[in-house]
């Protein structure tokens, strides 16, 4: 029960993924997935479930940092990702909707932009996702503050939970184990094999593992220490029930910061990491205040602005940045890859990251 030809440490979609394209490639492989929550316990289980390719804002403020090119490139990937999840795990397993995501804009939308990533985007998507929607406003019943919205039509929301639940099930079909509460304290290189040590404060199991992924996107630095990667914190709040709310779609605003978007009559709604960006650098689970009321105050001025907002649940989330905005896969040795840093897109590229995991193995 100790000797592994992949251990993979984290369970999240990476994590789960990786496993699954392994036991694809080698099905006779011995697999485990080594996770130090009950279940996965860092962004997989905490997001806010939106199967997005990026906003026009926030595509714009990529181009401030990014090539066209590799801005071309990452939309597409999570483009392709999204199809991947569904081809995977099945659409209606994950309650896959490709209801829209919808920016709101507090000036009318520039139609020149509209038309400008209409045009870099279509060689590659084969369409033209974006397109104002200012009409929908009054019918979604949102503040004359908001001017504008631009609805991307390739984007949509999935069932954060059943997703999770079912990428256990397809792993556990293709007879991967798992270990939950198993805290991994360290990875060790030997000759002809990799230690990877288990245990809350002190050593209590050492696995034997061919290949380790290492799938703990903002908690890698215990593992690789120099690699370029922040931990972001983030915000999701669910309001109770809220009266004739069922409005359909995936919503933004700042620039992707903030987003929002209705659940079984709820307001789901999170982000604000703009507003603290320093205290929310962080691997601890906590509330901000700070950027709580804010949301609070936004929901109840911005996007439902006849009534008065109570929540049901609050929760926070890790997810992991860097100086690029692309993914980081890390061979740290030839037995040991890292595929972290996914920032707010693991829903979408969660399988590409995986995918390229596995293709570092031998
Ligand atoms: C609040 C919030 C909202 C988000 N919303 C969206 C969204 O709407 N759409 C989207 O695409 N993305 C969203 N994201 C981002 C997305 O959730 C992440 O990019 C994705 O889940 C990352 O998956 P992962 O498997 O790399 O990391 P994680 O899910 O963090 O998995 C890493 C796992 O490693 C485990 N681990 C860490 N250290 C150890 C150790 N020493 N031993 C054992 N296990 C360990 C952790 O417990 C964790 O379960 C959001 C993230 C957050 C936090």
């Amino acid at each position: 029960m100790l000797d592994y030809d992949l251990v993979v440490v984290g369970g999240g979609i990476v994590g789960y993924f990786t496993s699954i394209y392994y036991a694809q490639r080698y099905p006779n492989a011995k697999i485990v997935i080594v996770e130090r929550g009950l279940f996965s316990s860092g962004a997989s289980t905490k997001n806010a479930g939106f199967s997005c390719i990026g906003s026009l804002s926030e595509l714009q403020d990529d181009l401030t940092h990014m090539s066209s090119e590799a801005l071309i490139d990452l939309v597409l990937k999570r483009y392709q990702g999204l199809k991947e999840l569904q081809k995977v795990l099945g659409t209606t397993n994950i309650d896959y909707q490709e209801v829209g995501g919808y920016e709101l804009t507090f000036e009318l939308p520039d139609k020149d932009k509209i038309t400008y990533f209409n045009d870099l985007l279509e060689k590659a998507l084969q369409s033209r996702p974006f397109e104002a929607s200012n009409h929908k406003i009054k019918e979604f019943g949102f503040s004359k503050q908001i001017k504008g919205l631009i609805k991307n039509n390739l984007e949509g929301t999935v069932n954060t939970g059943k997703l999770m639940v079912s990428l256990q099930n397809k792993a556990t079909s293709l007879g991967v184990q798992s270990l939950t509460l198993a805290n991994v304290l360290s990875v060790e290189e030997e000759n002809n094999f990799v230690k990877v040590v288990i245990g809350q404060d002190n050593p209590e199991y050492v696995l034997k593992a061919q290949q380790v992924a290492l799938c703990t996107n903002a908690f890698s630095k215990q593992f690789c220490p120099v690699i370029d990667l922040n931990p972001g914190r983030g915000l999701v709040m669910v309001s109770k029930p809220i009266p004739n709310a069922s409005i359909k779609g995936s919503f933004h605003y700042h620039n992707g910061y903030n987003y929002f978007r209705f659940i079984n009559g709820r307001l789901l709604l999170g982000g604000g990491r703009y507003l603290d960006k320093e205290g929310e650098a962080t691997t601890e689970f906590g509330i901000n205040e700070t950027l709580k009321t804010q949301l609070l105050h936004d929901a109840n001025q911005l996007i439902v602005p006849h009534h008065t907002i109570e929540l049901d649940y609050t929760w926070s989330g890790i997810m992991a940045f860097g100086s690029q905005k692309i993914p980081l896969i890390h061979q740290v040795s030839d037995r040991v890859v890292a595929g972290v840093r996914l920032g707010g897109m693991g829903v979408a590229i969660g399988c590409i990251v995986a995918r390229d995991i596995v293709h570092k193995m031998p």
